[in-house]
């Protein structure tokens, strides 16, 4: 039976503002198995990224988390003391960073950067084993054995991004959060980065959550999709089955925005704009957006329809679709 990695239950995160608190993760739970290539998927502002840094235990003021757990391999992320934290990332968790030229240290070289890391995390390696270690990680995402003696301004955008993945795996971590990993490369670089990221996961077994919007992109990668909205995951399930049959309109419309190079059929947007999380609308916060609103929609918050253990959704359609069935 496969071994669920990541549990979170309830989380909650916000950030105070003079005008209230922006609940930008609201009240979510979902879990990964071993293995799993999870996408996150959603716009702007739906609470992607705060959730990644929520797990990393990366949220700063005025953000903080009211409530919720968050377990990584039995680890209470959210109790673990400072030092223990420091050991935590990189070890259990690490990111692979949405601009990696910012991740990286301009005056330092690629290999005293990786060197630090595994200093910092207690490994002492000679100068020969270093070496070593360097050119086994370089080989796996695709780069030259030299370029641990480069500085980043010596590397293009791609060759910064594959050194990210091979900074995130130097230290086996379970879990690799990659977090738009490839918004700012163009859609050859993109998709060599999205292999890279697949042969880091099969050589070293990691669990990885892909963060972006690029539904393309997650279509490629992920075995798993978790769909955002809001600050609320409103759909979850298998890849294959939500990009065959979504179930929540958000998610349908998501796809739809998707070219389709066989069929050439028409792209459709997403009308209106996000929902300010100050003040978000009654009911189903997608209500004022979604073109199969109904009339329990903007007072009601629809329940979750579990579809397995792994799969669920929320919208009223589902108890619409089986009083039909009755
Ligand atoms: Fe649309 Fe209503 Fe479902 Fe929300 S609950 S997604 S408004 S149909």
């Amino acid at each position: 039976m496969s071994e669920d990695i990541l549990k979170i239950n309830n989380l909650f995160v916000n950030y105070k503002t003079r005008q209230g608190d922006v609940k930008a993760v609201n009240n979510l739970s979902f879990t990964l198995e071993k293995g799993d290539k999870f996408g996150l998927v959603g716009e702007s502002g739906s609470g992607k990224t705060t959730l990644a840094n929520a797990i990393l235990r990366m949220i700063k003021p005025p953000g903080y988390i009211p409530s919720g757990d968050i377990f990584l391999d039995g680890t209470d992320v959210l109790n673990l003391s400072d030092s223990d934290l420091r050991k935590f990332r990189s070890t259990s968790v690490a990111i692979v960073p949405q601009a990696a030229m910012n991740a990286l240290n301009p005056v330092r070289r690629v290999g005293q950067q990786m060197n630090d890391a595994f200093r910092d995390h207690g490994v002492k390696l000679s100068k020969s084993d270093l070496n070593y270690r360097l050119g086994e990680l370089m080989e796996t995402v695709g780069l030259r054995s030299d370029v641990p003696n480069l500085f980043p301004h010596e590397l293009s955008g791609g060759m910064k991004q594959r050194v990210s993945i091979a900074m995130a795996v130097s230290l086996n971590p379970t879990l690799i959060i990659a977090d738009e990993p490839t918004s700012a490369l163009d859609v050859v670089v993109q998709r060599q980065v999205i292999d890279t990221l697949d042969q880091v996961k099969e050589k070293y077994g990691a669990t990885i959550l892909l963060v972006g919007h690029d539904m393309g992109l997650m279509a490629q990668f992920s075995n798993r999709l978790g769909i955002m909205y809001a600050g609320e995951l409103v759909e979850v399930g298998s890849s294959d089955k939500i990009f065959s049959k979504p179930n929540h309109p958000y998610t349908e419309i998501l796809i739809s925005s998707l070219p389709d190079t066989k069929t050439k059929r028409k792209l459709v947007g997403i009308p209106g704009l996000p929902p300010t999380l100050l003040d978000p609308p009654t009911g189903c916060k997608f209500h004022p957006r979604c073109p199969k609103v109904f009339d329990p929609c903007s007072d009601l918050i629809p329940d979750k329809e579990i579809i397995d253990n792994k799969s669920f959704f929320s919208c009223h359609l589902a108890s619409k679709n089986r009083a039909k069935v009755k």
